[in-house]
């Protein structure tokens, strides 16, 4: 497999750049946007806010595809809510193994039983918390290619790495597992760029800062021949920055935390 190329002002036979090529890919692709609810929820209130969201999709008319990704528990009532609704939902973790002794996990298949369509993978909340690291996360997206879910693989550095200018390095070491997946794997995968240090604190990173960045995981996914796939932002997405955020050329879409929780909200960063 080829490396990535380095070089953003390489030319093709058509006498586009690669840039040039991966931005006219990307707008050319739908949006999507994804709330993660994180552990937040109960029946009762996410019964209005899925019905709220549920009615608000169908406004949104393919400019741009909505999906949540609820807590385990409450993906057999997202699946009654929402089926034949144009909102998608999937869950927020999955394991890495198809079943057995592993206590407190959720295996794929069973995502797929209640009718996930996507899984978050790589959560900068999972890697901190919960050790996981990025050969885990490629597995996890593995199975959930496997069982016909399309993974969010969500990537991003610390502000510590941001500070130190080592951000490119740390989404290359974040990508490689992923990467080492190959063409056909990574043709179904969804990417998410998520600073860590935007997540929840209210500063998302600044439309052209998302951009740049965006346009390295680009040039990276050509390299896989997956230059299509959606590279979603993520961190702390609102309606009052989105349109900012989602007019960038390589930027296809978000990943939203606490802004995906108020219907309204939501519902105006879909549609900004
Ligand atoms: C997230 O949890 O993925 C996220 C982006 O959170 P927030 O929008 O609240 O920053």
């Amino acid at each position: 497999m080829a490396a990535p190329p380095g070089d953003k002002a390489l030319q093709f036979n058509n006498g586009t750049t690669a840039t040039e090529r991966n931005r006219a890919v990307g707008q050319a692709i739908t949006r999507l946007v994804i709330g993660n609810w994180k552990m937040h929820g109960k029946l009762a209130t996410n019964q209005a806010l899925l019905e709220a969201l549920a009615a608000g999709s169908m406004s949104l008319s393919g400019q741009c595809h909505l999906g949540v990704c609820v807590p385990f528990p409450y993906l057999a009532q997202a699946q009654a809510q929402l089926q034949g609704s144009a909102l998608s939902w999937g869950a927020q973790d999955v394991s890495a193994h198809l079943g057995g002794a592993y206590t407190g996990e959720v295996a794929a298949p069973m995502l797929a039983d209640f009718g996930a369509q996507w899984v978050l993978v790589g959560h900068s909340e999972r890697r901190a918390m919960h050790g996981e690291d990025s050969a885990l996360v490629a597995s996890k997206a593995q199975a959930a290619l496997n069982a016909g879910i399309t993974p969010v693989v969500c990537i991003g550095e610390t502000l510590e790495q941001h500070d130190a200018g080592h951000t490119d390095a740390v989404i290359a070491d974040q990508l490689a597992p992923v990467l080492a997946l190959g063409p056909q794997a990574l043709a179904k995968m969804v990417f998410a760029y998520e600073p860590v240090w935007a997540i929840g604190t209210g500063q998302s990173a600044t439309p052209d800062q998302a951009q740049a960045v965006h346009a390295t995981i680009r040039e990276r996914l050509a390299a896989f021949d997956a230059a299509d796939r959606p590279i979603l932002y993520g961190g702390s997405v609102k309606a009052d920055n989105a349109a900012g955020l989602l007019s960038m050329p390589d930027i296809n879409g978000a990943l939203v935390g606490g802004a995906s929780l108020l219907a309204e909200e939501f519902l105006r960063i879909a549609a900004a």
